[in-house]
């Protein structure tokens, strides 16, 4: 069964059996009233007639003189009227004829003419053997010296309960009737309610399952404040945080690919020129001495080249699957910028470059990090400036303290970088000039490795340049 039919039936069925019931409960009470109510006016109406034959305003005369007075008193007061004497005889009753009274039954045991005898009034509710309806009685005893007839009799009046009964029944046609209305109304509201609380279930509903079908761009319009609310958010959220993984894993499956084909493109090559030296060498080069060392050389450099982009290779896939264990210390500064020089010097001095150390300002310095990979952030630092500047150029490498860092900068006087592409020389195999890149050797991953390792310090690599005039890589360390 669907929810909204569920919300509905059980809301009607509530309300249907809360009408029962207090239709139920109200007619009872009503019956109640107006028996009450019907005894006490009953009582009255006595309280009047007794009044009228004590004072012998009112007399009955046993020939039937009086009767059409008196019954149509009994009519106008809507009650049936019996007169008894003392001894029990009836002398007269509105519902019964004259000369038919001498068949009734003495009435003195009657329970509300014994009643009245003993106490002055007295009452009950039973059948009428005489006229064979359920009646309400009351009685009551006249003991005025002017009674005549009636003197120590009593007056009682009846209601037949069919006049009781028809007012009830009028009440409770009202009390039903109400009560109908009040569930058709309840049937139509509670639709109308059930279709308000099912709509935003509905509308998450059919939005899940365009998300379950693939849809992830699908969002649950959320305008209340309520729990529908909350889980609708809660989906929202759900979808835009899948989407975004979903986005981020095509992003990392695509550079995945780019990289295995960059990969496989910057190994070809120089196995590529290894091969086709040594088949010139087979093919006869090797007896021809005046290429024969040339070709070896060169095929020699291939090799090393390549032995350099597998160390660069291995070195990036241990930093990107987080295998490299760092181990951090702390250490001088000064000594250690001495000893990345110390390695450097004779690399650029064979292209007439001069290697110049300023870091007065931080003699004595510690710093925090891993020595032995910064200092291999240093040398590929160093040794991008050295190929990328021409002879009779300069390197400085540079330490400046600041607060509690301390800045390490390398800067030389080379070929620049065009601004256009200083965003992205830190990506694997990205060079500004790939020819050039080739030509002294770079593997293209050197920045890639350089900005792997100075983040993990907690730091970052900042690269100004100008074309022509010279480039400055810095980062700081902490102190
Ligand atoms: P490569 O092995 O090609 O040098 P890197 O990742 O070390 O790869 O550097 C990426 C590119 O950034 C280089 O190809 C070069 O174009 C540029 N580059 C790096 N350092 C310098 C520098 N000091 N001066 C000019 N260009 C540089």
């Amino acid at each position: 069964m669907k929810l909204r039919t569920r919300i509905s039936l059980t809301f009607v069925g509530l309300v249907l059996a809360g009408v029962a019931l207090v239709g139920l409960l109200s007619s009872l009470a009503i019956q109640k009233y107006i028996e009450t109510r019907t005894i006490e006016s009953l009582h009255g109406r006595l309280e009047v007639l007794s009044q009228l034959f004590a004072r012998g305003r009112l007399s009955v005369d046993s020939l039937g003189g009086s009767d059409a007075e008196l019954g149509s008193i009994a009519r106008t007061l809507n009650v049936r009227l019996t007169l008894i004497r003392r001894d029990g005889t009836v002398i007269y009753d509105s519902k019964v004829p004259r000369d038919s009274l001498r068949n009734l039954e003495n009435h003195g045991n009657r329970p509300e003419v014994g009643a009245a005898r003993r106490g002055g009034t007295g009452s009950d509710r039973r059948m009428s053997v005489s006229v064979n309806e359920e009646f309400f009685y009351a009685a009551r005893m006249i003991t005025a010296a002017q009674a005549g007839a009636l003197d120590s009799g009593f007056v009682r009046t009846a209601l037949s309960l069919n006049d009781v009964n028809a007012v009830d029944r009028r009440v409770g046609v009202i009390v039903w009737g109400v009560g109908l209305l009040a569930g058709v109304l309840t049937v139509i509201v509670s639709f109308q309610m059930s279709r308000r609380i099912t709509r935003p279930i509905l509308s998450i509903s059919q939005t899940a399952q365009a998300i379950r079908d693939g849809d992830l761009n699908q969002r649950i319009p959320v305008t209340t404040h309520d729990e529908i609310a909350d889980l609708a958010r809660a989906i929202n959220e759900m979808a835009e945080k899948l989407g975004t993984d979903i986005a981020q894993l095509r992003k990392l499956e695509r550079i995945r690919s780019e990289f295995l084909g960059n990969v496989s493109h910057e190994l070809r090559t120089p196995i590529f020129s290894i091969q086709g030296f040594i088949e010139t060498l087979l093919d006869g080069a090797v007896d021809d001495a005046s290429v024969n060392r040339d070709f070896l050389e060169k095929a020699h450099r291939q090799a090393a080249r390549l032995n350099a982009l597998l160390n660069d290779l291995i070195e990036i896939s241990r930093i990107e699957s987080g295998d490299m264990k760092m181990s951090f210390r702390y250490f001088d500064v000064t000594e250690f910028l001495e000893s990345v020089l110390e390695e450097m010097r004779e690399h650029a001095a064979r292209k007439s470059i001069t290697l110049e150390l300023l870091a007065d300002g931080t003699a004595g310095d510690r710093v925090f990090g891993d020595r032995e990979r910064l200092k291999q952030v240093m040398i590929n630092l160093v040794d991008n400036a050295v190929k990328y500047t021409d002879s009779g150029g300069k390197i400085v490498c540079r330490a400046t303290h600041e607060k509690s860092r301390v800045e390490l900068s390398v800067e030389d006087t080379g070929c620049g970088i065009p601004q256009e592409h200083l965003p992205r020389i830190f990506e694997r195999f990205y060079r500004v000039d790939r020819d050039r890149s080739r030509e002294v050797g770079g593997t293209g991953l050197g920045l890639a490795i350089v900005k792997h390792i100075v983040e993990a310090h907690g730091s970052a690599v900042n690269v100004t340049s100008a074309v022509g005039k010279g480039t400055s890589f810095s980062f700081s360390l902490k102190t």
